[in-house]
């Protein structure tokens, strides 16, 4: 018979389980040696600022990395800055600006957004510090004869020197011929197949933003090639995780794939294929060339970091998220209900006389808030765990008094939550006692049903100059 004990045990050592789109199923995590982690997540092209769905995965990966390091893992991560690209060029041409400038512009804003949205920041790895790196991959490639010329344009992979093509999008095979293979950028009529990639495109030497080489021509990587030949680089031809949008799938992941399986010979190329899925407004995606498009660095002036992360955090990180007003207030409610409970604990009277029934509902807590983590990092049930023990440790005694331990055990389990989450409010524009009181009558108002003592009392706190809006997080104040 297993004992009460080993269960829990077991429970305790759950494994961290993770849905890898190579192979479409969520998989215990093993990294390659063991509790050294290399993960590379493909990062911004520098040309403007980001959309909030991009800081939606750079969010993701940097709670990915802080709850494997709360697991004991070391986690080596890195990001790419693709800082030359037609993009840049672009925009450098419309400002009348070299492209450095630009690129240098809108690297400097990216780590400031993302240092503002509470992002430990990874190893960010310039694309133009490693194009002898690309060079070389590109040479590999030609030697192995997976990539043939086109004159005055560029060197192209061919497809058909790789029939694995299509692995991690699940497409079928023969899709080097298929339509849907095109890749935006790379568009010749001389192609071998239609899918075909650039590796080195060519310029004319009166272009600017390329490199001079004897053998590739004068030119600059192709689309897919930076991440490959950065990652050849620091971590050698095989690792552990790679992520970013889902949108990268196809052909971008596809084609690293397809590049250093062919370059090395070993496969896989990497063993955990991590996507996450697109912030949607009313069911579309929010893109720039639909113009429903908002920037990290717009949202950051008006939410604290702490409201953003947990909207972002609010749903899977495979499943759309809506991209509303309502929600973000919903977070901004949910920051007021931790931060009044927080201190309320802080401000509650310390007793030691009973024993601590508190210690339990922690633990438990604890426990579930790691499973869900170990389940996909699943961050809607962990952070609905926490508002669990909200609840409880609210209804248990109105906590008026605690035992100091279990105060303190609170503020821990609040902080050690923060370090991974980074959802718990450090300031908060302070409500007044008296809209408070107001505010918490109401509720009670409302629980008892009376609805019209609620209004009335809405009204008094709009007299005092503030507004109430109901969220499933309970009431969200704001001053008007
Ligand atoms: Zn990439």
């Amino acid at each position: 018979m297993i004992k009460l004990t080993q269960l829990i045990q077991c429970k305790h050592r759950r494994m961290i389980t993770i849905y890898n789109t190579l192979t479409k199923t969520k998989e215990p995590l093993v990294p390659r040696n063991n509790k050294k982690i290399k993960m590379f997540v493909c990062g911004p092209t520098v040309y403007d600022y980001i959309h909030i769905g991009n800081a939606r995965t750079f969010v993701f990966f940097d709670v990915v990395t802080k709850y494997l390091g709360s697991q004991g893992y070391e986690v080596d991560y890195i990001q790419n800055i693709t800082d030359i690209d037609d993009k840049i060029i672009n925009k450098a041409n419309q400002e009348n600006k070299p492209w450095k400038e630009v690129a240098d512009f809108y690297f400097e804003e990216f780590k400031k957004d993302m240092v503002a949205l509470g992002v430990t920041a990874p190893k960010y790895i310039r694309a133009t510090d490693h194009i002898e790196e690309v060079k070389k991959q590109v040479k590999t490639l030609i030697s192995k004869k997976h990539v043939y010329l086109i004159e005055n344009d560029g060197w192209y992979f061919d497809l058909k020197t790789f029939p694995e093509y299509g692995k991690l999008s699940g497409r079928s095979a023969g899709m080097a011929e298929a339509d849907d293979a095109v890749s935006r950028i790379d568009e010749s009529d001389k192609k071998r197949n239609k899918g075909d990639f650039c590796v080195w495109k060519l310029a004319n030497k009166s272009e600017i933003g390329f490199w001079e080489d004897e053998e590739l021509g004068y030119g600059r990587p192709g689309w897919h090639i930076e991440d490959t030949a950065i990652t050849e680089h620091y971590f050698g031809p095989q690792y552990d995780i790679h992520g970013g949008g889902q949108d990268l799938i196809f052909p971008h992941h596809e084609a690293e794939i397809t590049q250093q399986e062919s370059a090395s010979g070993l496969k896989p190329f990497v063993k955990y294929w991590l996507h996450v899925a697109f912030l949607v407004n009313k069911d579309k995606k929010m893109s720039k060339s639909k113009s429903n498009f908002t920037t990290a660095h717009e949202l950051l002036e008006k939410y604290p970091k702490e409201v953003l992360r947990f909207y972002l955090l609010s749903g899977h990180y495979r499943q759309p998220l809506e991209f509303s007003e309502k929600l973000l207030n919903q977070s901004a409610a949910a920051m007021q209900r931790i931060k009044e409970f927080l201190n309320k604990i802080t401000l509650s009277e310390k007793e030691d006389k009973y024993e601590n029934p508190i210690t339990e509902s922690i633990n438990k807590t604890k426990d579930d808030f790691k499973i869900a983590m170990n389940d996909d990092f699943n961050t809607p049930r962990a952070i609905a765990e926490i508002f669990g023990l909200i609840r409880g440790i609210n209804s248990l005694r109105g906590i008026k008094s605690l035992p100091q331990k279990a105060s303190d055990e609170i503020i821990k389990f609040f902080d050690d939550i923060d370090a991974i989450l980074g959802i718990i409010p450090t300031e908060q524009k302070e409500i007044p006692v008296e809209v408070q009181e107001l505010v918490n009558k109401r509720e009670k108002s409302r629980e008892e049903k009376n609805y019209d003592e609620a209004d009335k009392i809405r009204a008094q706190i709009n007299d005092l100059g503030y507004e109430v809006e109901d969220t499933i997080y309970g009431p969200l104040v704001v001053k008007k």
